[in-house]
């Protein structure tokens, strides 16, 4: 494969020489460096400095998909994409996002702040661990990056020429290969435990919820409501029970809104649907903190800064907020079915040790994500969570 001529793997020792001569560690002898990435795209460089307790991440792209090998060929430009993106969600929430303190569109690297203080949300919640302002957090993000990026924010034209910097087609290929396709059709396989057979046939002989993923992937390719992080799953996002930084925008680009909610949404119900029936609780929690928050936040930047000469009609607002929620569950359904028989897994399923449970766990969410695409438009969380109830029935009973 040809590589664009300026490129060149960072190593240990050209990490720390870039953060030296950007200035931001002054030492020079106390330097070191690891390579961190378990991310499936990218290499992440962590550099710290041991005396003075300080550190620096520098992410860089490579022109293929790590895992999906070499003969997958990836755009470098999703490092600037991502570095750009990064710098737009920061604008709107500064408190939510690292700074970025450089970026090398060639190099396709971006330095940023070191967030090792926070854990990764999903292990932290595979643990067990509370993160009490994760969802609210997570909801205004959405919420701001959603209306400010939005044609009710931003001018025509200017909303226009963002678009058309993020238009992003081989990382969106991904997720419609990958979520969209390959997942509903029984030629494109992806890899599952043969239990689970079964409950795979259901779907891709099940016409009705194909028509429907397939308007769901129609809208993901044709609707560009606001700039959208992507892959908004609880990997992307850095967490403590204080704190909360979203990474990983490289699959950023125009979208229905949607879709972000959808993929949050359906990493938390992964949570829900493998936690036994006592603590299902603190996930529910996390599920409505996310919606209300979002709902408020946005109604919120609606009502005081909304462009729109139709923005006071009554019903307007409420049209909007319903088209979204309506988008948000389908797509959480496609994500659910996706990480369970297609390519990308998620520690929550795959780490339960049991088999038999697993597989439970597996069937369920495999239903629970039909009946969210199904039933998407009449849903909302008290129903999303009475559904996760009644096909994790046996752990309930054991209350
Ligand atoms: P990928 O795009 O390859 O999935 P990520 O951006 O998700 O890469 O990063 C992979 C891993 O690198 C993260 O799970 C985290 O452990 C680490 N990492 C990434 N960014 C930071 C950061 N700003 N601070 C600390 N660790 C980070
Ligand atoms: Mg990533």
């Amino acid at each position: 494969m040809t590589q664009p001529s300026n490129f060149k793997l960072l190593t240990n020792e050209t990490a720390i020489a870039l953060t030296q001569k950007l200035g931001l560690i002054h030492t020079t002898d106390s330097l070191h460096c690891n390579e961190i990435g378990d991310g499936n795209l990218n290499y992440v460089f962590h550099v710290t400095d041991s005396v003075n307790n300080k550190g620096v991440i520098i992410k860089q792209a490579v022109p293929y998909a790590k895992v999906l090998g070499e003969s997958w060929p990836l755009t470098l430009k999703r490092a600037a994409i991502e570095a750009n993106a990064l710098i737009q969600f920061r604008s709107y929430c500064p408190e939510f996002v690292p700074q970025v303190y450089y970026s090398d569109e060639q190099l396709a690297i971006t330095v940023m702040e070191d967030l090792s203080h926070l854990k990764i949300a999903r292990s932290g919640l595979i643990n067990g661990d509370p993160f009490p302002l994760l969802s609210k957090h997570i909801g205004e993000f959405v919420a701001k990056t959603a209306f400010y990026t939005s044609d009710f924010h931003l001018e025509p034209s200017a909303k226009k020429e963002v678009a058309r910097y993020f238009t992003n087609p081989e990382l969106c290929k991904i997720t419609e290969v990958f979520i969209f396709t390959d997942p509903f059709l029984e030629e494109h396989p992806g890899e599952f435990e043969p239990e689970l057979t079964g409950a795979a046939q259901s779907i891709w002989n099940d016409a009705e919820l194909l028509l429907e993923v397939a308007k769901l992937k129609q809208s993901f390719e044709s609707e560009q409501e606001a700039l959208l992080h992507g892959d908004l799953h609880t990997g992307s996002i850095f967490a403590s029970d204080t704190e909360t930084k979203v990474i990983d925008p490289e699959f950023a680009f125009y979208g229905p809104v949607g879709f972000d909610l959808g993929q949050y949404t359906a990493n938390l119900l992964f949570q829900a649907i493998t936690r036994p029936a006592t603590e299902k609780e603190e996930i529910f929690t996390y599920l409505k903190d996310f919606m209300v928050t979002f709902e408020k936040t946005y109604s919120a930047l609606w009502n005081s800064t909304n462009k729109s000469p139709y923005s006071k009609i009554e019903g307007y607002l409420s049209y909007v907020l319903t088209k979204f929620k309506g988008d948000a569950y389908g797509f959480a359904g496609c994500e659910l079915i996706r990480r369970t028989i297609g390519l990308s897994h998620v520690a929550d399923l795959n780490g339960i040790e049991d088999k038999e449970a697993r597989i439970a766990a597996k069937t369920a969410t495999l239903k629970i994500g039909a009946h969210l695409i199904k039933n998407r438009k009449e849903l909302n969380i008290p129903a999303v969570i009475e559904v996760v109830k009644q096909h994790t029935v046996a752990s309930y009973s054991t209350l």
